[in-house]
């Protein structure tokens, strides 16, 4: 699904010498490293501040604790994305409350949030699906009319791009009260283990956030809070500023192969290649989701597997239906579109390597099997 290695190779003469300098200064944790990649990312971003931290879960959960957000207090998010979202939410005591997503682009669905607000909601959570913004501006007014935070799961967007009805633009993450990051290996900015970082406009809540991430601390040995251990270690950074410098070009090399495979499937009926809202630069294809009609899928991933043709299925199960997230409360009404995404969504090789050889390989096989 991805090719860690052929990246790898691409800019292994900057990453080996930069993380060589790391073990040499011996400055493992809170190098100047750290600083650096901080804050060319709030460059990049055009954001106030970044606080890197260990993994996207963590940055979920940390900005969830800086917000101050109390056991009881409910949270909305969609019922269609990775179950670190909800996890979070519910180890913190908050009440997750999960709604439908969109049927074209898999992204929560703003109706389905009105619906779900009570005296009691306190949040909402939009996760940018594999890659592409959620309808931001309608979002963010519905916040605001009800004195909501928006907490932007951003795990799989970094580098998007959010453009208003007016033209404004921002980049994904730095529109909501505060957002996450994740830079896990295969996300569009990967690093070479575990990574993470939270990002807002808002210097007090920058100011919490920077003592949770430090037990709590924000002066040596006094602890005012409650806070974790979750930090960026110097490695990681100084391999995440390398690939930061790439990584609109990176981007740019998932859209290309999304174009791509587009153009292999566009006469292909029984297949929807991904929708996309707004503007292209709101999409940068963490996954390539095909939306299947009428065909087995399951039947598609067994052949396609039996054919050295990789594929995920993200996500196969709606998490209202997980065991660790039923609530008596749900009603299968209220998640038509999920409990069909979940049986109709097939994902495909994605990376910065595909070459059109693979990418017509991989079309060729799945329309092998839709034509039988
Ligand atoms: C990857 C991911 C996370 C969690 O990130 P980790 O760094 O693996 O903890 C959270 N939310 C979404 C939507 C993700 O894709």
């Amino acid at each position: 699904m991805v090719d860690l290695k052929g990246q790898y190779k691409s800019i292994k003469d900057d990453v080996n010498p930069a993380i060589l300098e790391v073990i040499e200064n011996t400055s493992f944790i809170n190098g100047p490293k750290v600083h650096e990649f901080q804050k060319n990312l709030e460059n990049y971003l055009g954001v106030r501040h970044v606080i890197p931290c260990a993994n996207g879960t963590d940055a979920l959960q940390i900005a969830m604790m800086g917000l101050g957000l109390k056991p009881g207090d409910e949270v909305i998010t969609a019922d269609f994305t990775f179950a670190a979202t909800v996890e979070v939410i519910a180890l913190l005591q908050l009440t997750p409350v999960l709604v439908d997503v969109n049927p074209d682009d898999f992204n929560i669905d703003v109706e389905a949030i009105k619906k779900a607000i009570t005296p009691k909601t306190k949040a909402i959570v939009p996760v940018h699906l594999f890659g592409q913004c959620a309808n931001m501006e309608a979002i963010m007014k519905i916040a605001k009319e009800h004195n909501l935070y928006v907490i932007e799961d951003n795990a799989q967007a970094i580098g998007a791009t959010y453009t208003y009805s007016n033209g404004k633009k921002a980049k994904a993450g730095t529109i909501g009260h505060v957002a996450s990051t994740s830079f896990f290996p295969s996300k569009n900015l990967g690093c070479y283990g575990d990574g993470g970082a939270i990002f807002t406009n808002d210097d007090d809540l920058a100011h919490t956030i920077r003592g949770i991430v430090n037990h709590g601390m924000y002066e040596r040995y006094h602890h005012d809070v409650v806070g974790v251990n979750s930090r960026l270690d110097s490695i990681q950074a100084a391999v995440l500023d390398i690939k930061l410098k790439k990584l609109d070009s990176y981007n740019k090399a998932r859209r290309e192969a999304a174009n791509k495979y587009n153009e292999a499937f566009k006469n292909i009926d029984k297949i929807s290649t991904p929708y996309e809202y707004g503007t292209p630069d709101n999409h940068v294809f963490h996954q390539y989701t095909l939306k299947l009609k009428g065909v087995d899928r399951d039947g598609l991933v067994k052949f396609l597997n039996e054919n050295n043709t990789p594929c995920g299925v993200y996500y196969p199960i709606p998490l209202h239906k997980q065991k660790a997230y039923k609530d008596s409360r749900y009603n299968e009404a209220d998640f038509v579109v999920t409990n069909q995404l979940v049986k109709d969504v097939i994902s495909l090789p994605m990376h910065t390597e595909l070459d059109d050889e693979q990418i017509e390989f991989i079309a060729s096989k799945i329309i092998e099997y839709i034509n039988g």
